[in-house]
């Protein structure tokens, strides 16, 4: 019979490397630690389970930097991250890969070009002094009471351990704080947001796509579903790349069978989930060709190297970002970053739904969001954040997760003078740091 379990012996591992910061994960958060703890002078190491840097800004591909700016009135909007987002940006526009911010409406994103964006990153975690591991993914932790000693690696070399003295859980999914034993929550009450899958589409006339609003984006894709197409959603926008003649779409849904999200941390419903995101792909090709001015000619170029998850674990930090507190657009005085973007909820059904804030307002994201409950030296930031899963659907995108990395990094250095104790920095002084790299604490229209 077989087995449920085997027994591996306990071995020794090779120690890689003992960088004063390890930062695991290299999305628009990890990234933005990285670059910020080695600007501030300490020894970083960013380690990352794909072949490239950026997350789900290259390997998954977005239509636009989502998050960045808050809509004013009618014509204007209000800068809500600064930092390291400036100079993504500003690197970006140097090899004319990003085009002005773009308004759907009241939803803004930066469009970008995902492919030019992986030498970018590449460039500027070296210009910062961050050295860089691909292909390396953090597999388990030791800890000592309160203290996470070595982050357990495995890659094409085998298994070898890395000695930070901070650490900051950038992998979106909380690895390294769930192997630590740390607390988190999978979703409210069974749900989880839906993840997709994105795709590009090339030989797309930009001038007529380019002038579809959501809603008649929506009668088309409604029309087919009445036509006997499937369509999981109808819900979306056309986000033109910087690339002449292609369209970016975020229009897939991946569920399970029974209508619930796929549980994107189960490697059987991970591979599920891809292979259902790729038929969907080819479905929603077929359909905007059929029903979507200025597709006509559109075809499938490019479909994300994985597929794109939105929500797993949120770590339990020492404070919580809650539904109310955005709702409220609350802003606490012990607050490291800034957020404008929606209630952007991918739930059940054909539909997204969006809760915005007043224009202009936006809240703040307490330091504690980032502090993991039960430990000195363990920090998350980016999607794996301490927050409420409906607050979650707000702060998630990339926006501010730099601005959440930005503060994670700095925040980290700085508790290398404080016995690596990221309690025990003080905070005024990091916000007032923060705050002269560029970071943007209480945005004000200019
Ligand atoms: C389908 C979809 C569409 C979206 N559209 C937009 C949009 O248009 N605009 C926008 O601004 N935001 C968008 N978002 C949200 C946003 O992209 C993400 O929430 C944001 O990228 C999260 O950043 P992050 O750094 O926290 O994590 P991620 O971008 O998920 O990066 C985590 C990184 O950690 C690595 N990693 C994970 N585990 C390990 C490990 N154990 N060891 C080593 N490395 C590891 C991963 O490979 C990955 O590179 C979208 C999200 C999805 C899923």
């Amino acid at each position: 019979m077989r087995p449920a379990t085997v027994h591996e012996p306990a071995r020794d591992v090779p120690v890689l490397a003992a960088p004063d910061v390890l930062v695991v994960g290299a999305g628009p958060a990890g990234i933005a630690a990285a670059c910020a703890a080695a600007r501030a002078g300490a020894a970083t190491l960013l380690v990352e389970s794909q072949g490239c840097l950026g997350g789900t800004l290259t390997t998954v591909s977005l239509g636009g930097l989502c998050g960045i700016h808050a809509v004013l009135d009618e014509q204007r909007l209000l800068r809500v991250i600064g930092g390291l987002s400036i100079e993504l940006e500003d690197r970006l526009r140097h090899v004319d890969a990003i085009h002005p911010p773009r308004r759907h409406g009241r939803i803004v994103g930066v469009p970008y070009d995902s492919v030019r964006l992986k030498g970018v990153l590449d460039e500027m975690t070296q210009s910062h002094g961050v050295q860089v591991l691909l292909h390396t993914q953090a597999v388990a932790v030791s800890t000592e009471g309160r203290r996470v000693t070595a982050v357990l690696v495995e890659n094409k070399g085998g298994r070898g351990a890395l000695l930070p003295r901070v650490i900051v859980d950038c992998s979106g999914d909380g690895d390294v704080a769930a192997r630590a034993g740390a607390a988190f929550d999978l979703g409210r009450d069974g749900e989880l947001q839906f993840g997709s899958t994105m795709f590009r589409l090339g030989h797309v006339d930009g001038v007529r796509a380019g002038q579809l609003t959501r809603a008649e984006i929506r009668d088309c894709l409604q029309r087919a579903v009445a036509d006997g197409y499937a369509l999981p959603r109808t819900a979306t926008g056309v986000h033109l790349n910087p690339i002449e003649g292609v369209a970016h779409l975020n229009v897939t849904k991946l569920g399970r069978p029974d209508g619930s999200a796929f549980n994107l941390l189960d490697a059987a419903e991970l591979s599920a989930a891809e292979q259902e995101g790729r038929r969907q792909v080819r479905l929603y090709e077929t359909v905007f060709r059929k029903y979507v001015p200025g597709f006509e000619k559109a075809r499938v170029i490019d479909i994300g190297a994985r597929v794109g998850v939105r929500e797993t674990r949120l770590i339990h930090g020492d404070a919580v970002l809650t539904l109310a507190q955005v709702q409220a657009c609350a802003k606490p005085a012990d607050r490291i970053a800034c957020s404008s973007w929606p209630l952007e909820n991918h739930g059940r059904g054909r539909d997204t739904s969006w809760e915005f804030l007043p224009d202009g307002q936006w809240y703040g994201v307490p330091w504690g969001c980032l502090v993991v409950k039960g430990f000195d030296n363990l920090l998350v930031a980016g999607r794996n954040l301490s927050a409420e899963h409906a607050a979650q659907a707000s702060v998630r995108v990339a926006g501010p997760c730099m601005a959440l990395g930005e503060a994670a990094g700095m925040g980290a250095a700085a508790s290398l003078a404080h016995g690596d104790d990221a309690r025990a920095v003080p905070l005024p002084a990091l916000q007032r740091s923060l705050e002269q790299h560029g970071a943007i604490l209480a945005p004000t229209a200019g």
